[in-house]
C-alpha cells in the first residue's frame, strides 16, 4: 500500500473507480434503500476536488446511483455492467438491445415472476436480475433450468453475490475499466469492489493500478488488497485525499 500512496501523491493524473452495492453501501433488504456508508459522499466529493477522476462502475442503472450519490456536478457512472455510460455533463449513452434480446428479457421476467415475488425480480434497462438471497438452492436451480433456454442471442445468465442476472455477455465491468485505462494512460488508479462481478474488473486493472476487495469477510480473489468496510474504506478514502494534496 505504501508504494501505491507514494505513486498517487506523485501522479499528475489520478482515477478512483468503484463498484457501489456492498462496496460503498452496505447490503440492505430493500435495495431502494441502499444508501452509502455515512461519510462516503463527502469524501468522494473531496477526492474529486483534488483532481481525481471518480467513476462508479455498477450493475445498477446509472440513474439509481445518481440518486444514492448526489454530487454537483454529478459523478461519472458506468451502469448496467458497462452497458450505460453517464457523464458529468448529463449525457447518457446506452448500448442498444436487439429485438430478440428485448423479447428474451421480457420472457425471463414472466418466467421468474411465476416463481418469485415481484420485489425479487429487478428489471433493468439492459438486463433482469433475480435476487435469491435467503431462498432455497432449489429455487435458484429451477430458475436457472428455465432461463438457460433464453441464453442465446448474446445473453447469459451470470451469478452475482445474492442472485442471478440475465444480461448481455459482452457487457462487463472489465470493458468499462479498459476504456477508462485507455483514456487515462499512466494515471495512478484503483478499483474497489466486493462481488464476483468485480473479479473481471480486478483482472482488467492488474498491473496498471491497485485492486481492492471491500468486504466484511474475506473470500478468494485476485484483488491486491482487502479492505473491511466501513472503517477501513473511510480510512482508504481519507488517505487518498491526503496523498492528493
Ligand atoms: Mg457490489
Amino acid at each position: 500500500m505504501e508504494d501505491f500512496w507514494k505513486k498517487l501523491s506523485e501522479a499528475k493524473r489520478r482515477a478512483l473507480l468503484s463498484d457501489y452495492d456492498g462496496t460503498l453501501a452496505p447490503f440492505v433488504e430493500d435495495r431502494d434503500e441502499a444508501f452509502p456508508y455515512p461519510g462516503v459522499i463527502e469524501r468522494l466529493s473531496a477526492i474529486r476536488q483534488s483532481d481525481t477522476r471518480v467513476v462508479i462502475v455498477t450493475g445498477r442503472s446509472a440513474r439509481e446511483i445518481l440518486r444514492f450519490l448526489p454530487t454537483d456536478p454529478p459523478l461519472e457512472v458506468w451502469g448496467c455492467h458497462g452497458g450505460e455510460r453517464f457523464l458529468p455533463s448529463g449525457e447518457l449513452h446506452t448500448l442498444p438491445l436487439t429485438s430478440a434480446q428485448r423479447a428474451a428479457l421480457e420472457r425471463a421476467s414472466e418466467i421468474a415472476l411465476a416463481l418469485l415475488p415481484e420485489r425479487r425480480v429487478e428489471k433493468k434497462p439492459l438486463s433482469v436480475a433475480f435476487h435469491l438471497r435467503g431462498l432455497s438452492y432449489d429455487i435458484g436451480y429451477q430458475l436457472k433450468e428455465l432461463l438457460d433456454t433464453l441464453c442465446d442471442c448474446g445473453l447469459g445468465l451470470m451469478p452475482f453475490d445474492g442472485g442471478l442476472e440475465l444480461r448481455i455477455l459482452s457487457c462487463t465491468k472489465a470493458m468499462a475499466i479498459e476504456t477508462i485505462i485507455a483514456e487515462e494512460g499512466d494515471a495512478a488508479m484503483a478499483y474497489l469492489g466486493d462481488d464476483l462481478t468485480d473479479e473481471d474488473a480486478f483482472s482488467a486493472i492488474k498491473g496498471k493500478g491497485l485492486s481492492a476487495l471491500v468486504r466484511g469477510e474475506w473470500r478468494p480473489t485476485i484483488a491486491d488488497v482487502w479492505i473491511i468496510p466501513p472503517e477501513e474504506l473511510l480510512s482508504f478514502l481519507d488517505r487518498w485525499i491526503a496523498a492528493s494534496r
